[in-house]
């Protein structure tokens, strides 16, 4: 638990070990200007749009060297730090904050965001040719069209470079104007090879990201959130579909949203454990299907 983390880590660990992976590597985890995070943490205790009026405890409520300190405990080799504009002119500022953050901390991949507003090409081309290897978008706090034409440059240069973007784009927590599977089908049918990660296995649509995973060969899924008891209650997974699951063991990439969980971070862990697809699949999907993607 939160409050006991030498043996919350240990507990990583040991679950890492006895796959005997050396690590793991984390695709979703937040890290944003201090402002920034506290005004994510403020809608998360007001139980707002974000939590869809859901009671969201952050199990990891700490200063910043702290969390990046735990995920190094955890042995957490490779995490991102995803962070998102809810409105026009902030994503630059975001990604300069990011480009800094990857900068002093170990194991952090370097990301960046964009937002459909005038110059978004330029600034996510310079934000690619500085390094960044991973982009977040999200869908439902930007409360944008991810086919909006002023992105159709960006994705076709996110897919020329092979550069993968974590997408909330599920209508979970609580839908958006434009989240949902049909947007982002609208994007794949003009990108086919734009590495798409969806975010949170596509909750609660699962089966239609699913689809979308089973038709383009570079779309992935995070399993942030996903399985866990919380989220079960809310929008539970389809038995049936386990064994898409299965055959997509090459696509499904592990992810938790750290810090912002309400419960201990072991517990995704074991959520992906008792869904019985198997130790190679577990291998593949906390670390050796990250570790190919961006090449570590
Ligand atoms: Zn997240």
């Amino acid at each position: 638990m939160a409050d006991a983390p030498g043996h919350e880590a240990a507990e990583v660990r040991r679950f890492s070990r006895r796959l005997g992976l050396p690590g793991l590597v984390d695709v979703h985890t937040h890290f944003m200007p201090e402002r920034v995070l506290r005004k994510v943490w403020d809608y998360f205790d007001a139980l707002g749009p974000l939590t869809g009026g859901i009671e969201w405890p952050i199990t990891y409520r700490r200063e910043e060297a702290e969390r990046a300190a735990l995920l190094e405990e955890f042995g957490v080799r490779a995490f991102t730090a995803l962070l998102y504009p809810h409105k026009p002119a902030m994503a630059r500022w975001l990604n300069g904050w990011a480009a800094q953050f990857a900068r002093r901390a170990p194991g952090c991949l370097h990301t960046a965001t964009l937002f459909p507003e005038p110059g978004v090409e330029a600034y996510v081309r310079e934000a690619v040719e500085a390094g960044a290897r991973v982009f977040k978008a999200h869908v439902q706090v930007g409360a944008y069209d991810p086919a909006d034409e002023l992105l159709d440059g960006v994705w076709g240069l996110l897919a020329e470079a092979g550069v993968p973007v974590v997408i909330h784009c599920g209508s979970g927590p609580a839908p958006g104007k434009h989240t949902g599977p049909e947007p982002i089908a609208r994007v794949l049918a003009r990108h086919p090879r734009l590495r798409l990660v969806v975010a949170h296995m596509g909750m609660p649509e699962y089966e239609d990201f699913l689809d979308l995973a089973e038709r383009y060969g570079e779309v992935r899924l995070d399993t942030t959130m996903a399985f866990t008891d919380f989220s079960e209650r809310l929008a539970p997974f389809p038995r049936r579909a386990l064994p898409r699951l299965a055959g997509l063991g090459d696509r499904i990439l592990l992810g938790s949203d750290f810090p912002n969980i309400p419960y201990p971070y072991v517990h995704q862990l074991r959520a992906l454990e008792r869904l019985g697809l198997g130790e190679p699949w577990l291998r593949a999907v906390c670390h050796d299907n990250a570790a190919r993607l961006f090449g570590l």
